[in-house]
């Protein structure tokens, strides 16, 4: 339909076109709709998009946990030794938007349900030596509409610690033997949190020669002297990628750097921030589909001021809270973990009720803090809604109804929320963290400047004072809170942008020796 149409023309920057169009295989262990935990599922079904679009030939890998429908089978099955073992993976394949989506199919991948880094240590070490290893050889095996990809002018994107070894592996199978000379590396950074740590018998799993240890040899005073692939991939890829430029900052410093800060420091030359983008179809107050019944409405810049209230009038009616347009509707949406700062609202919470406003909380995960908000909950029925659960659909909505959406992660590398709500005229009020600090700027008010309201350090006090003032403007300035708006909903937060930023990163990848 039209609305289609008017979003895929607005690619900003021109596409490339002759001798920087290139193959890029982007490797991961997730990828929406297939397989998503979270903001690296989105960023594997989206980036590849966006850079098929710029022109070039665009590939993503990943292991093929389901029996998904729409796959192919490419009839194409390769041998690899996985820690002595013979293992077999059998590629299944799908062309869709522009982009080549090969699975890797082997029965380790089975079994998992929706915890896909379920396991023991050496179970999930297995799996992602075995899908490196089949992954770095599909552009010589797998023909996508008719011809392989092949080894020249290639440049593979690895994220986080699940393929971190597929830069080594690259280099000491490969570059050193003489083959796919051309092909390069580089290394997405999503959360350093997780690195694939053990001891350093581990080595023995990932079939490398002796001299490789050191790569992957750590010491920290925490662990001790101990095993770590992220590290080793950092180390070894032409070029690195973290998802937000304050997180590329944090990512050096001792508190954020988990233990790496040092090997990003050393890196730091190859070292870049891109912001992720976000998918304009699915995340669109224009064209959301969570917004077409139940009393919500879609709507735009131009209908906000009409739209918007219609849907939080519908939101309260949802979550039985009073039906009012005056009152501030507070939403919190993320999973329900020490990284998103839900201790905060608690802490905040008995002056948030003295105040006159309403809250609602999305989220699963830790049981305490699940217990925690059906207390609120219960405790504080006539302002306070604790929604304990994973629904897509009450996300977009509470996006579109809320006033405000509260962010005090402790860390952040991007957050996709606080993008999403400012789509929809929503609000942001965040810990000036990683990419809350890189997206949200502060509200200045002598200038009308700035895109919410944020504070310097992770404690209720400051969330408070932070809140109060986003309050304060929401019931005496509405002018200044209409600008707020509208700069956060005019914004371009396509991939499109993101996706030139990545391509400069594969240019410069592909021209280092
Ligand atoms: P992270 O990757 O750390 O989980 P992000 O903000 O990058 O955080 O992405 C989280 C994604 O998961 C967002 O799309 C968010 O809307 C979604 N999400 C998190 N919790 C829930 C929930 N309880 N219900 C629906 N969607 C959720």
């Amino acid at each position: 339909d039209d609305a289609d149409v008017k979003i895929d023309e607005d690619v900003k920057s021109p596409p490339l076109a002759g001798p920087n169009v290139m193959n890029v295989i982007l490797v991961a262990a997730e990828c929406a709709p297939w397989s998503k935990t979270g903001g690296l599922g989105d960023v594997a079904g989206a980036l590849p998009k966006a850079l098929a679009k710029r022109g070039h030939r665009v590939m993503v890998v990943a292991p093929r946990y389901g029996n998904y429908s729409e796959l192919q089978d490419t009839g194409v099955r390769k041998r690899y030794i996985v820690n002595g073992q013979d293992m077999e993976a059998h590629y299944f394949q799908a062309y869709i938007d522009g982009v080549d989506f090969v699975f890797i199919e082997n029965h380790i991948f089975h079994n998992l349900g929706s915890n896909i880094y379920g396991g023991n240590r050496i179970d999930i070490l297995r799996r992602m030596v075995l899908f490196c290893k089949a992954a770095i050889e599909v552009p010589w095996h797998v023909p996508c509409g008719g011809n392989c990809y092949g080894d020249g002018n290639l440049v593979f994107i690895a994220n986080d610690w699940h393929t971190a070894l597929l830069p080594v592996y690259l280099k000491a199978y490969y570059h050193e033997n003489g083959l796919m000379q051309y092909a390069r590396s580089v290394l997405v950074i999503h959360n350093i949190a997780h690195q694939g740590r053990g001891p350093l018998d581990d080595f023995s799993y990932v079939d490398l020669p002796p001299h490789y240890l050191d790569l992957f040899k750590m010491y920290d005073p925490l662990g001790g002297e101990h095993f770590n692939i992220f590290a080793a991939g950092i180390k070894t890829a032409y070029r690195i990628v973290t998802v937000s430029h304050g997180y590329a900052w944090e990512l050096k410093t001792t508190e954020g750097g988990h233990g790496l800060h040092g090997i990003i420091q050393e890196n730091d030359w190859k070292l870049k921030g891109i912001v992720n983008g976000i998918d304009k179809k699915e995340w669109n107050p224009r064209l959301d589909i969570h917004l077409t019944s139940d009393g919500y409405t879609n709507y735009s810049l131009e209908t906000v001021n009409t739209g918007k209230p219609q849907c939080k009038a519908a939101l309260q009616k949802e979550l039985g809270l009073p039906v009012r347009a005056d009152v501030p509707l507070i939403g919190f949406i993320g999973r329900l973990d020490n990284q998103k700062g839900v201790d905060l609202i608690c802490e905040a919470i008995p002056w948030m009720v003295g105040q006159d406003l309403q809250l609602v909380m999305l989220g699963t995960g830790q049981p305490e803090l699940e217990q925690m908000l059906r207390e609120m909950e219960n405790r504080y029925h006539e302002k306070v809604r604790g929604w304990v659960g994973f629904s897509v659909k009450m996300a977009h909505r509470i996006t579109a109804g809320a006033d405000v959406l509260l962010m005090p992660s402790k860390f952040e590398p991007c957050g996709l929320n606080q993008l999403y709500a400012m789509c929809y005229g929503t609000i942001p009020v965040v810990h000036a963290v990683g990419g809350l600090k890189d997206t949200v700027q502060p509200f200045d008010p002598y200038s009308e400047s700035g895109l919410g309201w944020t504070f310097n350090r992770a404690e209720s006090g400051q969330l408070i004072h932070a809140l109060g003032n986003c309050l304060l403007t929401y019931r005496e300035y509405k002018s200044s809170w209409e600008g707020i708006q509208r700069r956060g909903m005019m914004q371009d937060l396509s991939w499109d942008n993101a996706a030139s930023q990545y391509e400069e990163v594969l240019v410069a990848a592909k021209y280092q020796w």
